[in-house]
């Protein structure tokens, strides 16, 4: 199970392609045996603390995570005989609950709170490792999660790509996959003696990171139904990291692209795949005819059936709706 995480799939996006003049790419995250990109941070963080020697066969993991970190890390600890202990904002998707719940996760809900006040599901999550005696997986500043990134997602797009990666945008929850991305890149462009490709960050409305990489202010504007993405700070993965340029993208905007590409082009992606393609879009107009940009499909679009793809979920919202729904 372990060996069938990574190695996914680099799909052509064929409307932002032909939109563009470029070749956008979609890494098709979303077939990982935990449905996301996250099982590669969950392997990797697992990995690191086997290595540490701070876990061994019947210890205990425990995380706060939007979920998606959370199964990653269930199926990978019952691979390894761990018991995983997840705390999560009781706001995410059931489908993402549900999950966790059926793959045997010892789950706690919790009131969605900022990242300052104590009751975060962050520092709840602290708490429970140090009560528990488990290990606090700890993915936001925890640079095994970027390291997980650097030596397989970058590895693997710049194999895929034939080195030809001009552009890479992806959104951020912890940071990891930017971060581990724009370093693994980076040092294979240097190892060849090319320029470093252009390292885009796509921002959710409601996130601060955009306004920190364009201004150096971390002020935060708007909101997003979007899950798994947003920061409200530079965490530890994002440290020390090379990042070009941030695009902020509306979900009015995301939407009508992941509705589009699931039913022009059979590829069904849930909502921070939408972020990352209005960015690489975006970032393609930016550089012109004739490049090549690659993104992550994070997840699928089933996670989120009873928000994204639930007409009155989104009329609420007054967001748009899929055509074949409405
Ligand atoms: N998309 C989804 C659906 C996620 O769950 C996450 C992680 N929370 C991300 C994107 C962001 O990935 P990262 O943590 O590597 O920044």
């Amino acid at each position: 199970m372990l060996a069938a995480i990574g190695h996914t799939p680099l799909i052509r996006l064929r409307a932002a392609s032909e939109a563009t003049g470029c070749d956008i790419y979609g890494k098709a995250e979303f077939m990982n045996p935990g449905g996301s990109v996250k099982d590669r941070a969950a392997l990797a963080i697992i990995a690191d603390a086997e290595a540490r020697g701070v876990l061994a066969p019947g210890g205990i993991v425990v995380e706060g995570t939007a979920g998606n970190t959370g199964i990653g890390l269930t199926l990978v600890g019952n691979a390894r005989g761990y018991r995983t202990v997840i705390v999560m904002p009781e706001t995410q998707s059931q489908e993402k609950i549900d999950f966790l719940r059926m793959i045997g996760a010892e789950l706690e809900l919790v009131p969605a709170k900022p990242y300052r006040d104590q009751g975060n599901y962050v520092h709840v999550s602290r708490r429970r490792a140090e009560e528990l005696g488990g290990v606090w997986a700890n993915q936001f500043d925890n640079l095994a999660n970027r390291e997980g990134h650097r030596q397989t997602t970058a590895r693997e797009i710049w194999a895929q790509t034939g080195g030809r990666v001009d552009a890479f945008t992806c959104a951020c929850g912890t940071g990891g996959t930017l971060a581990g991305v724009s370093l693994g890149l980076a040092e294979l462009a240097a190892a060849e003696g090319r320029p470093a490709p252009r390292i885009v960050l796509a921002d959710p409305e409601g996130s601060g990171l955009a306004g920190w990489i364009t201004s150096g202010d971390l002020s935060i504007e708007g909101g997003s139904i979007t899950e798994g993405i947003g920061q409200s700070r530079v965490t530890g993965n994002l440290e020390g990291v090379r990042i070009d340029d941030a695009e902020r993208i509306s979900d009015a905007e995301a939407l009508p692209l992941i509705f589009d590409l699931l039913k022009d082009e059979g590829i069904s992606v849930g909502g921070s795949s939408g972020i990352n393609i209005a960015s690489a879009i975006r970032t393609a107009r930016k550089l012109g005819p004739g490049h090549t940009v690659v993104t992550i499909l994070c997840d699928g679009g089933a996670r989120y059936q009873s928000k994204l793809f639930n007409p009155e979920f989104l009329h609420g919202k007054s967001l748009p709706v899929p055509s074949w729904l409405g």
